[in-house]
């Protein structure tokens, strides 16, 4: 791929799909299937072109390796997307004609949800596939994954917190959560429970209305990257962190939800440079994809909860190794989960 400055390899297979009847434009990508089948949720979202779906995909689905890699999980790197805007072209027929698409990979792809679908789409794509996950609890699936991807995210932010001041809580400190969805406000609850100072924004008025119901002591503002913090946590869409954004940012640490946080991969470098730590996203974020996995082994909320709880644990490795080695934690997480790649390709070849 055009992206890949380590050794992970190109993608194993890129599908697009184009169904004139229900209007169904996709393109699934799977990374790679050396660990298990490539697990990914499907992105719903109104891509200005063509160009720029493929690009997220292959993005987003490199990413899923790394995550399931680095997780210990058995499970490859996949991820869907499909253009359009979810809000006017989201219908059952059009899922329905997605679902083929995901059944006819044959299981190597199994989709779940992202930015733009729910588990109660997962319910309708799940009509005409077997390979989905995060349905709701009454169709068999253990339902939205956003509770656990923000508990994850908070145990990264707390691994980074006793990293970089002592003591692993965020009691005291003032977080920016950008973003007030699914994730977003399940993490700024927590985070207030925890005696944080929390600033955050949404481009969505209702969003951020639903937050200031729900949890009063939020402060809700215009834009948190270059507010006075102490954390700053993307819980939006990704490439928020770039040359545009790291000279203005105050914050010691950046740990969020969002996917592709980083505009490049040198992004990272600048961030080391001005003693900022960044929780690489694929590990911060890996609560959902813990859960879902969970779906597959039959384990119980409790058993799930123990794992995203030990993310705190990997977070924790991981910036002890980069430490150690003197790299920044981006590169030790790419490390941890290549080495693992590297023994299945081994065992594979039969060496
Ligand atoms: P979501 O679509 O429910 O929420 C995203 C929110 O961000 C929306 O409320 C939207 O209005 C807001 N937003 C968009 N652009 C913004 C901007 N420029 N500034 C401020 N807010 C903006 O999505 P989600 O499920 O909460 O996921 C958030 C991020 O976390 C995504 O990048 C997603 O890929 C990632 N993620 C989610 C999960 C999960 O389990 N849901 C798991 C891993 C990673």
């Amino acid at each position: 791929t055009p992206f890949a400055e380590d050794d992970l390899g190109t993608h194993e297979r890129i599908v697009h799909a184009h169904d004139e009847r229900s209007g169904l434009r996709a393109i699934i990508a799977i990374h790679s299937t050396l660990l298990g089948p490539a697990l990914g949720g499907t992105r719903f979202y109104p891509y200005p072109d063509a160009g720029s779906a493929l690009t997220d995909v292959l993005r987003l689905s490199r990413g899923m390796t790394l995550k399931a890699a680095v997780s210990g999980l058995d499970l490859g790197g996949g991820k869907a997307v499909i253009l359009g805007d979810p809000r006017r072209a989201k219908t059952a027929t059009l899922l329905e004609a997605y679902g083929r698409l995901v059944e006819s990979l044959g299981g190597t792809y199994i989709t779940a949800g992202d930015v733009g679908t729910t588990s109660d789409d997962m319910d309708v794509i799940g009509r005409t596939t077997r390979h989905v996950v995060a349905r709701t609890a009454a169709a068999g699936g253990s339902g939205d994954s956003a509770p656990m991807t923000a508990l994850g995210v908070f145990e990264a932010m707390r691994a980074a917190a006793g990293r970089t001041w002592g003591a692993p809580t965020l009691d005291g400190r003032t977080v920016g959560v950008e973003g007030l969805g699914k994730v977003g406000r399940h993490l700024v609850a927590l985070l207030v429970e925890d005696g944080a100072r929390v600033l955050a924004a949404d481009v969505d008025p209702q969003a951020c209305a639903d937050v200031s119901r729900d949890v009063p002591e939020v402060t809700i503002v215009d834009r948190v990257v270059d507010a006075e913090l102490d954390v700053y946590a993307p819980c939006a869409m990704g490439a928020t962190v770039s040359a545009t954004t790291v000279p203005g940012l105050t914050a010691r640490i950046v740990c969020g939800a969002a996917n592709n946080q980083l505009a490049t991969p040198q992004v990272e470098d600048e961030l080391s440079a001005r003693g900022v730590l960044w929780v690489p996203d694929f590990v911060a974020n890996s609560g959902g994809l813990i859960q879902v996995a969970g779906e597959r082994t039959a384990s119980t909320a409790d058993d799930v909860r123990s794992r995203v709880l030990a993310v705190h644990g990997t977070v924790d490795g991981i910036l002890a190794l980069a430490a150690e080695h003197g790299e920044t934690p981006g590169r030790a997480a790419v490390r941890v989960a290549q080495a693992r790649l590297d023994d299945a390709r081994t065992r594979a070849g039969g060496g």
